[in-house]
């Protein structure tokens, strides 16, 4: 839907017309990459390793919401290596063939990056098990009672796999990457310092403070962050002389209509129907999908996940649940049984809460 691609100003996904820009700010070398501490410092020491003993890096599989930074590290990854990429996705390998022409063309430690790995096709994913395993790739010469099986060997390689539903992997597929990675949605002080790197890249000036407030409403992710910047130098440039300030800044975000948490009127949506329709739930994703008329995808890839880490939502074993926080941002009147204003906030049911895990099977 229209709201995946673009349409929506903090929307994860990448939009044609920002490929140019991204590519001018994307982040080369680890150190230059903000923010998810715990997995740079994985990486380091798996590269590290990996250089030392010559040979190439373990298999990755990077977990996460669109617009966090999967590719830029994939890319990153292929420079501190010091490796060729290779740029693919599940969609686009649609035969056998196809993969197994990309994989013998991989020299020794080359990188293949396949996005959205989870979309791969079920008989193409077959291919990729020897190949992760053995570096081979078996192949069906002849036909009928003539056919035979030919196994033919590959460069050793690494396969980074990136996926936004961890979930719907394969456990053939997912059992065979050494190094699972789930990345988070980054708070809004690594965001401030993505934006702060990506205005000087842009000659742009832009105090602290703005760049704060940005961090704050780019829902965890630096793709939004980045736009939302680059919304913002627009207005300065037309209202202002150029210069980001905390004035203009708020007043472009109001006019863009993302409110001081980052939400927008998807969100709102979404939370008031939980409220009108379903007294704030619990309710099962695809029926919240049918009601607000979105797909369950891009709810759970998109929307979900910041209104779980804000805390407006929960999920429960039986569906997701609606906080006071979301009621009191909207000024909602609560339903009795989640208290009344000014009450504590209570912690959400303990009965099957599931805590939110992108590497969990769903
Ligand atoms: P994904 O592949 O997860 O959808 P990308 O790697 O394309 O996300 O990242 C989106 C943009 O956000 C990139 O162009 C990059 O400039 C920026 N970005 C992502 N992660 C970081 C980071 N940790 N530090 C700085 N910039 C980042």
């Amino acid at each position: 839907m229209s709201e995946r691609n673009g349409h929506r100003i903090v929307g994860p996904g990448l939009s044609k017309e920002e490929v140019p820009f991204e590519g001018s700010i994307r982040p080369r070398w680890l150190n230059e990459y903000i923010g998810q501490k715990k997995n740079k410092e994985q990486l380091k020491i798996y590269i590290d390793a990996a250089l030392k003993r010559g040979e190439a890096l373990d298999h990755i599989l990077l977990a996460g919401p669109p617009g966090l930074g999967k590719t830029t590290l994939a890319t990153i990854i292929s420079n501190e290596m010091g490796a060729n990429i290779k740029i693919t996705s599940g969609p686009a390998i649609s035969k056998q063939g196809d993969l197994a022409s990309i994989l013998t063309n991989l020299q020794p430690g080359d990188i293949l990056f396949i996005d959205e790995i989870h979309r791969i096709n079920r008989n193409v994913e077959e291919v990729l098990y020897p190949a992760m395993e053995d570096y081979a790739l078996d192949l069906m010469v002849g036909k009928g009672t003539m056919a035979q099986s030919l196994r033919l060997d590959l460069s050793p390689f690494t396969l980074i796999g990136a996926t936004t539903r961890a979930g719907m992997l394969s456990s053939p597929l997912r059992d065979r990457f050494g190094v699972l990675m789930s990345l988070q949605l980054y708070d809004s002080v690594d965001l401030a310092q993505i934006v702060s790197r990506s205005a000087s890249l842009l000659g742009v000036e832009m105090d602290p403070d703005s760049a704060h407030e940005i961090g704050l409403r780019s829902r965890g992710t630096p793709r939004v962050a980045n736009r939302l910047l680059r919304r913002i130098r627009d207005y300065a440039q037309v209202k202002g002389d150029g210069r980001i300030t905390l004035e203009l800044t708020r007043k472009a975000l109001e006019m863009l209509e993302v409110d001081r948490l980052g939400l927008d009127k998807n969100d709102e949506k979404i939370i008031r129907i939980l409220a009108s329709h379903f007294g704030g739930g619990p309710v099962g994703i695809d029926t919240m999908a049918a009601s607000a008329n979105m797909e369950a995808g891009t709810i759970e890839e998109v929307i979900e996940p910041y209104l779980l880490q804000i805390g407006f939502l929960v999920r429960t074993a039986r569906g997701r649940m609606l906080t006071t926080k979301a009621y009191d941002h909207y000024g909602l009147p609560r339903p009795d049984h989640i208290g009344k204003p000014g009450d504590r906030e209570k912690p959400p049911e303990e009965e099957g809460q599931v805590e939110m895990d992108i590497l969990e099977e769903e």
